[in-house]
Formats: C-alpha cells, structure tokens, sequence
C-alpha cells in the first residue's frame, strides 16, 4: 500500500486536469513509503494516449530526490480519455520498482495505483492521509 499526503495527491489531480487533452507524468517521493513531495515532469510526447518522460528533467529529479534523502516512490501519469489499468506500451515500459499511479479523468477521475512487473500488473492500494 502507498500513502500519499492529501495537499500531494489533490496537486496531481489538478495537474493532470490542467494537462489536458495531453497525457503528463511526474514522479513522487517521500519517506516510509508515504509520499510528500510531487515533482511534474514534461511528457516529450505530447500525445494523448502515451508519455515520456523528459530525460534530463526526469535525471535532475532523481538528483534532487537523493540529495534530499528522499525515497523515490511512484510514477504517475494522465489518461485523459481512457481507463485508470496500464495499457500496452506502459507495461512494457515500467523499468521500476516503484508505483504506478495511473490517473484517469473522463468521463470521471480514477485513481489506480499499480506494481507492473515482467509484463503483468497488480492492483495496489492507495491511502491518502491528511
Ligand atoms: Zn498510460
């Protein structure tokens, strides 16, 4: 299960409204696998219906969340017309051992969170803690 402060997990829904019709992404961290800080990162796609995530954005990020002594905890990124489940392309590339936090928004907002491994995915729980 994954905690996510509520300011945290509000600012990410309302970035993936502001996104559309695109798809964006970004990476969450925290500690004792809760999170605390959201860090938006530009999807160099452009597309709605895939994301990729600004290499040297996303570099700068994980420098941040080292020096910070934060863990790395979640990727996250907009469906903005499909389901809140991974689809092909994003369980092909799930290279971490992180969450996934899939965030659909029509025709309502969903929230999943997923571990993806080897091609397979599993639901996991989301807590959201004031
Ligand atoms: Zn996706």
């Amino acid at each position: 299960m994954l905690k996510i402060k509520k300011e945290i997990y509000e600012e990410m829904i309302t970035y993936c409204q502001q996104g559309m019709p695109y798809e964006v992404c970004g990476i969450l961290a925290g500690q004792d696998n809760c999170v605390t800080e959201i860090f938006k990162i530009k999807n160099i796609e452009n597309s709605s219906v895939s994301y990729l995530m600004d290499p040297l954005e996303q570099l700068k990020v994980m420098k941040e969340i080292r020096s910070k002594t934060l863990q790395f905890l979640a990727i996250f990124h907009s469906h903005p017309f499909g389901s809140a489940y991974p689809s092909q392309k994003d369980k092909e590339l799930a290279f971490y051992d992180v969450y996934y936090i899939i965030v659909a928004l029509l025709p309502k907002i969903e929230v999943k969170c997923f571990k993806i491994k080897n091609n397979e995915f599993f639901e996991e729980e989301i807590q959201v803690e004031v």
